[in-house]
């Protein structure tokens, strides 16, 4: 079991991992057999990624390093996948990509307007039960429609959990993310992990209560 997360000093980072733990996936490893993971694209893309990093640490915001990302790679053609909750913020973001000379395609997460019961989507797991038909968010649809578009970098802006990851399994071009959706903690979803020993103890727990949390969530809609 891998469990980097609980080492006692990034030796890996330090460049000698003689006194790393005995799980350590380093020991036993070599930069060669590490570099052959990676195909000429990706060396041009970690190096890419390497310069935004170095070049410019702590000066850019994330929108002005996807910016420079797609500079470094010689891409010049953006496609935006975003959520119809974020359409506003989507708006903004293919503005400032025009407005510094890319060609930008957008799609929205409900493209295709496919009916969520179609997917086999039950009307009570519905954001609005008392609606009689509700469009599923579609994103095969979005990455496969912005690959066509000819998009050579795709950014996520907002996706839900999962959706996200079908975008990424779907998408022919290499997919960052502007925004990760959080409905609660307006989309800042590290917020959870920096409160999580004090006001949001509960995280600890959540599989335990999830029952009761969605219970509240159906007692809410026949409310409403
Ligand atoms: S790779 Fe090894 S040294 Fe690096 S964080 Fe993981 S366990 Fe620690």
């Amino acid at each position: 079991m891998f469990t980097c997360s609980h080492c006692k000093n990034e030796f890996c980072y330090k460049g000698d991992v003689s006194e790393a733990p005995a799980f350590c996936p380093t020991r036993g490893s070599s930069a060669d057999r590490e570099l052959e993971r990676y195909d000429e694209e990706d060396r041009k893309m970690a190096r890419a990624a390497a310069i935004v990093e170095g070049r410019y640490y702590g000066m850019l915001t994330r929108v002005e390093e996807i910016m420079e990302f797609a500079l470094q790679m010689g891409y010049h053609h953006i496609g935006v996948g975003f959520c119809g909750g974020l359409m506003a913020e989507a708006k903004i973001f293919v503005d400032i990509l025009r407005a510094n000379g890319f060609q930008v395609d957008s799609i929205d997460c409900k493209n295709g307007s496919v009916e969520k019961t179609l997917m086999g989507v039950d009307q009570n797991d519905f954001v609005h039960c008392e609606r009689a038909d509700e469009r599923m968010c579609n994103p095969a649809g979005q990455a496969e429609k912005l690959d066509a578009a000819g998009c050579e970098l795709n950014v996520l802006v907002g996706l839900c959990v999962g959706h996200d990851s079908l975008f990424i399994k779907h998408s022919k071009a290499p997919v960052t993310v502007l925004a990760a959706k959080d409905r609660v903690l307006g989309h800042n979803p590290i917020a959870a992990i920096y409160t999580a020993d004090s006001y949001r103890k509960s995280l600890y727990h959540y599989v335990k209560n999830r029952e009761k949390i969605a219970e509240l969530k159906s007692k809410k809609d026949h409310e409403l």
